[in-house]
């Protein structure tokens, strides 16, 4: 039978974390009575570096039900490398993983749909939001404003498909030869390949607390996957500069013809005119090169993705031999 292992990003979270643990874990119980996942399945936390009781509370939660396990980062580095960690944690105990936020805004019950999908030969799974009605104007506004910005950039993402995803073993085998260290995991999933579908749910309000997701990290994330995926800017700088060289061919044609007949009139406002706007776009497209050459830079110190610095199954050990001592 197929061990299951639900990985989840847990970061400042202990007002969700007792609420939605036991969600998770009726959940897990609910698969295995019908046969569809092993006993062995876990529900794997992860937890990135929190600054309250979210560890805590994770070590309770393994210490009350075997099903319950976890990881924690040495620090925070960020819902995506969380995740990964996770994954990578899970990869050679397991034959499925679902990865999904531990705030209770993604339905827990699409993981049934899912599975059977897995089961009639799906490797990947999306997880794809219907619509965003709980959301609020601005938040439903930006997100979709982020996939729209990233397709059109060319980095192909599912629509409306945030990290709720299943993910067999064997896709996974196969992730983690991508070494990269900005990672974007919605749009490099699909990059592996295998035979993928999607499933679809409603997305609820956040149980309790707050996103971690403000605007400011949401573009943030939206120009990481864009650079992370594609290099289509680029391609944009060099066809811009392009245009700008024809116009500006153009413009000396008439400088020389207008000089040549005589009308040298003093050309002050276009001139200042042509150097702010040229200054103008220099500065951005060196900007964006520059955003290139930086993710070049980070790429080949090839830090580690994530370090683990405490795992629950090793805290028991710890405290056994404590009390040996
Ligand atoms: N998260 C994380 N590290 C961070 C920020 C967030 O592991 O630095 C986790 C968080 O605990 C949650 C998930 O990522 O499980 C999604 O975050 P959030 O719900 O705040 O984002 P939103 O749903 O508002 O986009
Ligand atoms: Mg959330």
């Amino acid at each position: 039978m197929d061990r299951l292992y639900i990985i989840i990003p847990c970061y400042n979270e202990e007002k969700v974390l007792p609420i939605t643990s036991g969600m998770f874990l009726d959940k897990l119980n609910q698969l295995v009575r019908e046969g569809k996942i092993s006993d062995e399945s876990r529900i794997l936390f992860v937890n990135d570096g929190s600054r309250d009781r979210t560890w805590d509370i994770i070590c309770e939660l393994a210490g009350q039900d075997p099903h319950f396990i976890g990881i924690s980062q040495s620090r925070n580095r960020g819902h995506q490398n969380a995740v990964l960690a996770g994954l990578m944690e899970a990869k050679d105990r397991c034959e499925i993983t679902i990865s999904i936020d531990c705030d209770g805004q993604d339905d827990i019950n699409a993981m049934d749909a899912m599975i059977d999908e897995y089961h009639n030969g799906c490797e990947i799974v999306y997880g794809v939001r219907k619509k965003r009605t709980t959301d609020t104007w601005f938040k439903r506004s930006t997100a979709e404003g982020f996939y729209k910005l990233l397709n059109w950039m060319g980095a192909e993402v599912v629509y409306n498909h945030a990290d709720y995803r299943l993910v067999s073993s064997r896709v996974l085998q196969e992730f983690a030869n991508f070494k990269e260290v900005n990672i974007f995991l919605r749009g490099m999933i699909p990059l592996v390949g295998f035979k993928s579908t999607s499933v679809y749910y409603d997305r609820a309000e956040r149980i309790a607390g707050e996103s971690h997701y403000p605007l400011k990290k949401m573009l943030a994330l939206a120009f990481d996957g864009i650079t992370s995926l594609s290099v289509k800017p680029i391609r944009m700088i060099t066809a811009f500069g392009m245009l700008v060289a024809l116009l500006s061919f153009v413009g000396i044609v008439w400088a020389v013809i207008g000089s040549l007949m005589g009308n040298t009139v003093s050309g002050w406002g276009s001139t200042v005119c042509i150097v702010c706007f040229m200054g103008g776009v220099q500065m951005l497209c060196l900007g964006i090169i520059g955003e290139y050459v930086g993710k070049i830079y980070l790429e080949t110190k090839a830090r580690p993705r994530y370090i683990i610095s405490e795992r629950t199954w090793e805290e028991e050990k710890k405290s056994d031999r404590n009390c040996k001592q």
